[in-house]
């Protein structure tokens, strides 16, 4: 994604300049826009944020908002390209770095999701029903796929809702589970399906390195994709705390690897994260295997009821390419809307989220098969 270099004028603002330039602009858009802030984006953007919260809340908010122009999304590409779907056709979205892509989204590419269907289809025949099934942190292309061969999405707070709904209705389902292969098979094995009968499609290799007789027998095809800032933490580093401290409560997104979900003491979304430590007692310590951005703001917020939270790593686990939103290039993007809007519409606007209309009416199916399943 390509984002033009931000003029010089924004390059070298002090927070407290780029703070006036936001609100200055802020005040003059009005109600015309709106901005959002994912959970991990940095305290300063957060406090920017007319509402915080995951990519999905985000973009149910987007879209609830109807007076609202310009929906800013403070988060990563495929967040925007969800807040664009769910949104209504005369609001625009944008995003204020367009940098800011998300490595696990990428993993998962369209033509290799192809490639792999239409080996499975010949593998597997007409006798076995395969439902695809992507984790919101994925393309809107891939979205579309997955709308357009009955498929659907979730997030990690609806997942096993999710696949208890298909399975529910086709008992002997396969699933293609795209693009995060940790949210996948820690929640199939949560709901009982044994690690045997799961198996890891490498969209590097020929037939994904899978022969047909495994893919008959698995009940979830899982996509060899993961999220680089969840895949860093490691069964060690809970034995090390468990070691200084056992006491200590480990808590941990299920985007983790297998081993750290099943040794930590709790297990889910960020939403549940955040609730577990607000409703845990005084005293209690937690450390916590998610983005750090989120794990330091729980830290200072939780201080104060004497609440003891703390990474599960020594090492900064940061998404770099939500850390790429920042100040400047906020105030920069709301600068530019005024000029647009006092241009009416012909000073450019860039850095906005459009998703195809064919993309969009497939991956709106996808959406709104999990938006029923609740
Ligand atoms: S935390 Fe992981 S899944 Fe989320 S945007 Fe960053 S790289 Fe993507």
């Amino acid at each position: 994604m390509y984002q033009i270099p931000l003029p010089a004028k924004y390059q070298n603002l002090s927070p407290a300049e780029a703070s006036a330039i936001i609100r200055q602009c802020r005040d003059q858009l009005g109600s015309r826009l709106v901005i959002l802030g994912h959970h991990y984006q940095r305290d300063e953007i957060i406090e920017q944020s007319d509402f915080i919260g995951d990519s999905l809340k985000l973009s149910q908010i987007a879209a609830a908002q109807k007076d609202a122009e310009f929906i800013v999304f403070c988060g990563v590409h495929f967040m925007a390209e969800s807040a664009d779907i769910l949104s209504s056709g005369d609001q625009k979205v944008l995003l204020p770095d367009m940098t800011a892509g998300c490595s696990m989204a990428d993993m998962a590419d369209l033509d290799q999701v192809e490639q792999c269907w239409a080996t499975l289809r010949e593998h597997l025949g007409d006798d076995k029903t395969v439902i695809p099934v992507t984790y919101v942190n994925s393309t809107a292309a891939i979205k579309a796929f997955c709308g357009r061969h009955d498929g659907l999405c979730c997030t990690s707070s609806n997942c096993r809702e999710v696949l208890a709904s298909l399975w529910g209705h086709s008992p002997d389902a396969i699933i293609l589970f795209l693009p995060d292969q940790h949210l996948g098979r820690n929640t199939a094995y949560q709901m009982g399906v044994p690690l045997d009968a799961m198996c890891l499609w490498d969209p590097y290799e020929s037939d994904g390195g899978l022969v047909p007789s495994v893919l008959r027998r698995s009940r979830v095809i899982l996509w060899d994709g993961f999220c680089s800032v969840h895949q860093g933490f490691t069964v060690e580093q809970i034995a090390r705390v468990r070691a200084e401290d056992p006491t200590v409560r480990v808590i941990v997104h299920p985007e983790c690897p297998f081993d750290v979900v099943q040794q930590a003491d709790a297990s889910g979304s960020t939403g549940y994260i955040v609730k577990a430590i607000e409703d845990s007692s005084p005293g209690t310590h937690w450390r916590v295997g998610t983005e750090m951005n989120l794990v330091n703001r729980l830290k200072d917020q939780m201080a104060e009821k004497g609440i003891q939270v703390q990474s599960l790593s020594d090492c900064p686990c940061l998404c770099e390419t939500m850390y790429r939103i920042d100040l400047n290039h906020l105030a920069w993007l709301l600068a530019m809307l005024v000029a647009y809007v006092d241009s009416a519409g012909t000073s450019p606007l860039h850095n906005q989220i459009i998703v195809p209309d064919g993309i969009k009416q497939d991956a709106v199916k996808a959406l709104n098969r999990m938006l029923n399943i609740g």
